[in-house]
């Protein structure tokens, strides 16, 4: 049990420390023991006070996907500081942004991603994998001592989209996380012999859940690489080959894995609507399969139901000391089968959003109306109602955030960018249901022309890579509702690429047959029959991530792509490599064949092309 005057860090040491030689942390065939775990956090916070970090300060943790992130965000809290946990592909001018707007006194980063940002706002000190952390072994092994910590100091801040067109940091402190993780070991049966995947990119509090819970049992975490997270169909095999029993996740993920992954015993959906037929799917060999519910602002979830895979997929019920209530918009609770405003209430409640007073005080309010004394809670923004069973069915949203494969998005923020463009009176962006796409839609000022590689450029420079719409249609007038809002459901299909490859480029046309089974493929995805080895997956053609997934699985079924992955088009987006590594790849793969090598198991395949990383 947690002790609740202990700060998070504090009480995860005393937790490890029980079993020094026991595996913790797993990446590859990387084992990270409790004790090297804590001794190396414990460095790194000796740095982080020689470099004059205090308590209440904050550290930016922007690395690749690798076991130091958890050592740096143990190592910020022992320093008395908070972290702020940044995506290693996020763009540099927000993370420039976040610099200024959280005054960070420390970013603790990797050459590799410095070689893509550049360098950030000097005001922060930067610390790298590569260079300071070999002088971590010169600092004390114990703890420092931090005075007048209290359980209310800040924890963590993550940014999420904001409606002005800046990310918003939401505060979180020791006592929120404390308060889910003690809620959290009560509602999963997790125990020290669980493995953890953790996957979810640590920018987004879902990973909250993946990290700070199996070190709070002492269960291994492995560490979800993109070789992993971006493997597509061949997820479920890595998954098992991992014995991975503990998998939390969007739906999204598991919507494309066709195959069962045996060992899993506790599977966890969030962050996103649940379908009912991905329930049923999951729902078996005695899996235990929950929906959590939960916004950033009240620490991870707030309520879960277990789902069995017949009943209706709700959201369920509040978490223990968890409050949540569906109220009108006088914030009055409202009856059985009326629609209401989720509100969130108790001791995960977040202190607010960081410099922006206005917002907190209108999205954390006080208020009697639940049950007599002045609480205070967070209104969600989501709208939901009671069934007979009196869980909570998600209805949807009162605004205009939406989710994108599990990613939370105001569409406020990338309007905003749109609106900054020159040339463009009016702006909106929608979800196109159909592809899972932000569709952007603007309308020109007179006979001003789009400029569709500057807005792109624009785009790609201030947004992580989820927030960028593939379409930017030209339309006459935005729809708008009787009170004069941007209708989103009247704007038109989306049709025109983002952007499209200058039409005076040289168009190199597939010759092999593998070149031309490829330009094929994409051709019916994209729809476009001028698609050129020389164009980008990416920032040429518009993919994403899912329609990877898609092209890859569809790929994979014939001979000469059966060795194709997810991860081969983020390494190599340009057509021209892609084929490149597709070759390689076979030539490698007949040179085992005719020495009569072992072909090895998805796993040591897996690790071994993270060794030649
Ligand atoms: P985030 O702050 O990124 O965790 O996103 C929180 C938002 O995601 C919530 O306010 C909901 O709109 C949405 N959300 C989270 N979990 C679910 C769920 N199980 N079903 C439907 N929507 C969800």
């Amino acid at each position: 049990m947690i002790n609740n005057e202990m700060m998070l860090d504090e009480w995860v040491e005393s937790m490890l420390s029980k079993s020094p030689d026991k595996v913790i942390i797993e990446q590859g065939d990387i084992d990270i023991p409790c004790r090297d775990f804590l001794e190396y956090a414990n460095k790194l916070s000796h740095w982080l006070r020689k470099e004059g970090v205090e308590r209440e300060d904050k550290v930016i943790i922007l690395l690749p996907r690798c076991y130091q992130v958890y050592i740096a965000m143990l190592g910020v809290l022992k320093s008395g500081a908070a972290y702020i946990p940044l995506d290693p592909e996020i763009p540099a001018e927000r993370v420039n942004f976040i610099v200024s707007d959280s005054g960070a006194k420390v970013i603790i980063t990797a050459d590799s991603i410095l070689e893509r940002t550049g360098s950030f706002l000097p005001q922060a000190r930067v610390f790298t994998m590569e260079h300071d952390w070999n002088y971590l072994d010169s600092f004390p092994s114990q703890a420092p001592f931090v005075p007048n910590r209290t359980t209310s100091d800040l924890c963590y801040i993550i940014y999420t989209s904001g409606t002005s067109g800046n990310p918003k940091g939401v505060l979180l402190e020791h006592r929120n996380v404390i308060n889910y993780l003690k809620a959290a070991q009560q509602i999963y049966p997790i125990a020290p012999d669980d493995r953890v995947l953790q996957g979810f990119s640590v920018s987004f509090d879902a990973s909250v859940e993946e990290i700070w819970l199996p070190l709070s049992v002492g269960a291994t975490l492995v560490v979800g690489t993109y070789d992993i997270m971006r493997s597509g169909d061949r997820f479920s095999s890595i998954v098992a080959d991992l014995r991975i029993t503990f998998l939390s996740c969007a739906p999204t993920l598991l919507s494309m894995v066709k195959e069962e992954i045996p060992g899993l015993r506790i599977l966890i959906f969030g962050g996103e609507v649940c379908p009912t037929h991905l329930a049923k799917r999951w729902c078996k060999n005695g899996r235990t399969v929950y929906n959590t519910y939960g916004p950033t602002e009240a620490t991870v979830i707030a309520t879960y139901s277990v789902l069995d895979g017949e009943s209706e997929v709700t959201i369920g019920k509040p978490l223990p000391e968890y409050d949540v209530f569906l109220v009108d918009e006088n914030l009055s609770p409202v009856g059985v089968g009326e629609e209401g405003e989720i509100l969130i209430g108790g001791e995960s409640v977040a202190r607010g959003y960081l410099n922006r007073e206005d917002l907190t005080s209108t999205k954390f309010v006080h208020t009697d109306r639940m049950n007599g004394q002045l609480t205070r809670f967070y209104r969600s923004g989501d709208i939901g109602r009671y069934n007979a069973d009196g869980d909570i069915v998600f209805v949807g949203r009162s605004d205009a955030q939406i989710k994108v494969r599990g990613f939370r998005v105001e569409l406020a923020e990338i309007e905003v960018l749109l609106l900054a463009s020159n040339g463009i009176q009016a702006a909106a962006v929608a979800l196109d249901v159909e592809s899972q796409q932000l569709a952007a839609y603007v309308v020109m000022e007179g006979n001003e022309e789009l400029n569709r590689n500057e807005v792109a450029k624009l785009l790609r420079d201030k947004l992580p890579y989820y927030m960028i719409p593939s379409t930017l249609d030209i339309i006459d007038s935005l729809p708008v509702t009787t009170s004069q809002k941007v209708d989103r459901k009247r704007l038109p299909k989306p049709s025109a690429p983002l952007t499209k490859p200058s039409s005076h480029r040289t168009i190199i046309s597939p010759k092999t047959e593998l070149e031309k089974k490829l330009i094929h493929a994409l051709a019916t995805h994209f729809d476009r029959e001028d698609i050129s080895l020389s164009d980008h997956f990416f920032n040429d053609l518009g993919g994403h991530s899912l329609l990877a997934a898609v092209i890859v699985s569809e790929l994979r079924e014939q001979k000469l792509f059966s060795n194709l992955s997810v991860m081969d088009i983020y390494q190599h987006p340009v057509l021209t490599d892609l084929v490149d590594c597709l070759t390689l790849k076979s030539i490698k793969e007949n040179h085992y064949q005719q020495r009569k090598i072992h072909i090895p198991s998805n796993l040591s395949f897996y690790l071994c092309s993270l060794a030649q990383g």
